[in-house]
């Protein structure tokens, strides 16, 4: 059934809380729309916020042209919800998710088959996978326009190297293929690559720290210390020395220590992590270094930290950057998720990477727009 215009702009809303509560998107990774006719729908906006949106923010769009009313922009992926809508008329809801098990089989490029019998009333048989395409762009759409015209009855799409489109009769339904997308994908991730908890030796503490003006506050081993970034004491320790060099550069606001248990598996691997999903490209960087006994190379982590918002450091995690809290804990969460894919294509020998040139595309653009939005 759809819904009037004010009520689909309720439930756009409370779709987004639920999102950022389920732990399924981060931040507006994602949109979230909901058909107002077989005209229109209505959809979230370009790079808002989900926790304080509003109903003015929620933007009605035409199914015909994409064409809206008002001056705030509407989702970039606008066109996918559109097709959507178009070729599904029994599709009242549409969530697109970056969710992180199911984003990681998606690197894979195949269809899924469901087996689980509970799995399949809500998936269908098949979860199928759109070819690649950057996001935001008329490939993309294509593509998952493709994929929905050979596979109508398809519930849920995974787009290859990217996420998911979750595709319900109504708001509960939507979340309802979202979850159990996320619960079959979890399950295979952990067939593919073990749930084995490795001994994971002792891990050098490389501290958090934020900066205030001139001087940063960096916990570590349990103790809190102030540092002036620019007079370090003599006796100062090696851990605020690097994060001192980091804080020179200029970009870090905050620095975090990574000890995910991916991020670990990676970095004890010495390679150069190369994206196997779009936004880790965006976010964090395109090629992340595995940096050589971290302490002794304290030069080569901050070079790796100019252009990027992570480094890996041999055996012992990952350091991440950001200019806010929020921004550091996103490139953690990123980079986390970008290790996992990473694990999964070793186990899988999965090699297609996106190319170099795609994700360079990727976080230029990600850095000019995110330079310019006011935070
Ligand atoms: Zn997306």
């Amino acid at each position: 059934m759809e819904y009037s215009i004010e009520k689909a702009k309720e439930l756009v809303i409370s779709a987004g809380k639920m999102l950022a509560e389920s732990g399924l998107i981060a931040r507006t990774w994602g949109n979230i729309s909901a058909r107002t006719s077989d005209k229109k729908f209505a959809i979230t906006p370009s790079g808002l916020a989900y926790e304080t949106l509003t109903p003015e923010q929620i933007v009605v769009v035409n199914i015909a042209d994409c064409s809206y009313d008002g001056n705030i922009k509407p989702s970039s992926e606008k066109g996918i919800h559109a097709d959507i809508y178009r070729l599904c008329p029994e599709v009242n809801f549409i969530i697109h998710t970056h969710q992180v098990m199911a984003s990681v089989l998606s690197i894979e490029g195949k269809d899924i088959e469901v087996h689980n019998d509970e799995y399949k009333r809500i998936l269908g048989d098949k979860v199928h996978c759109a070819a690649y395409g950057i996001s935001s762009t008329k490939k993309l759409r294509k593509r998952v326009a493709e994929a929905i015209s050979n596979y109508p009855e398809s519930q849920s799409i995974l787009m290859k190297n990217h996420g998911t489109i979750c595709m319900g009769f109504n708001l509960e339904h939507s979340f309802e293929i979202a979850l159990t997308l996320e619960k079959m994908a979890k399950e295979m991730y952990e067939t593919a690559c073990g749930d084995d908890k490795e001994q994971i030796t002792q891990i050098l503490d490389y501290g958090k720290s934020w900066r205030k003006e001139d001087t940063f506050i960096l916990e570590c081993d349990g103790k809190t210390f102030e540092y002036r970034i620019d007079e370090l004491p003599k006796d100062t320790p090696k851990v605020a020395l690097l994060h001192a060099d980091i804080y020179k550069l200029g970009n870090a606001g905050h620095i975090i220590h990574s000890t995910d248990e991916e991020v670990v598996k990676v970095s004890s691997t010495g390679k150069v992590l190369r994206p196997f999903l779009d936004d880790l490209a965006q976010i964090v960087g395109v090629n992340i270094k595995t940096v050589k006994k971290g302490l002794i190379n304290m030069k080569a982590i901050s070079k790796e930290l100019k252009n990027k918002n992570a480094v890996l450091l041999e055996n012992e995690g990952a350091l991440c950057t950001g200019a806010t809290k929020s921004d550091t804990e996103a490139a953690s969460m990123i980079l986390r998720k970008g290790c996992a894919a990473d694990l999964y294509a070793s186990a899988l020998n999965i090699t297609d990477h996106i190319s170099i040139a795609d994700a360079y595309v990727q976080r230029f653009f990600y850095i000019t727009k995110y330079s310019k939005m006011k935070r």
